[in-house]
């Protein structure tokens, strides 16, 4: 595991909606109104990794990933 802060990133294009991501990270991420992820910490701490990583490996979109803290990629990048 490497010291290099990390974000959660959702693909809005890719994302299904279906919700595995907030029901087993919710605190990283929690659904809008329409049930759209929404992260809430950005950059992810070196606590919530192992979280974070379960969330990425849980969705059946691939619509996660995490990405290095200094990528320019909006932690919701397709959204709205
Ligand atoms: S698990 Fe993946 S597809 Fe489902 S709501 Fe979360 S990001 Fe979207």
């Amino acid at each position: 595991m490497t010291d290099v802060p990390v974000r959660l990133v959702v693909d809005r294009a890719a994302c299904a909606g279906h919700g595995m991501c907030y029901g087993i990270a919710p605190s990283l991420v929690e659904p809008d109104e329409q049930g759209d992820p929404v992260v809430l910490i950005d950059p992810i701490s070196p606590a919530q990794w192992d979280d974070a990583h379960t969330a990425v490996s849980v969705c059946p979109e691939r619509a996660l990933s995490l990405v290095p803290a200094s990528s320019s990629i909006d932690p919701e990048e397709s959204s709205r």
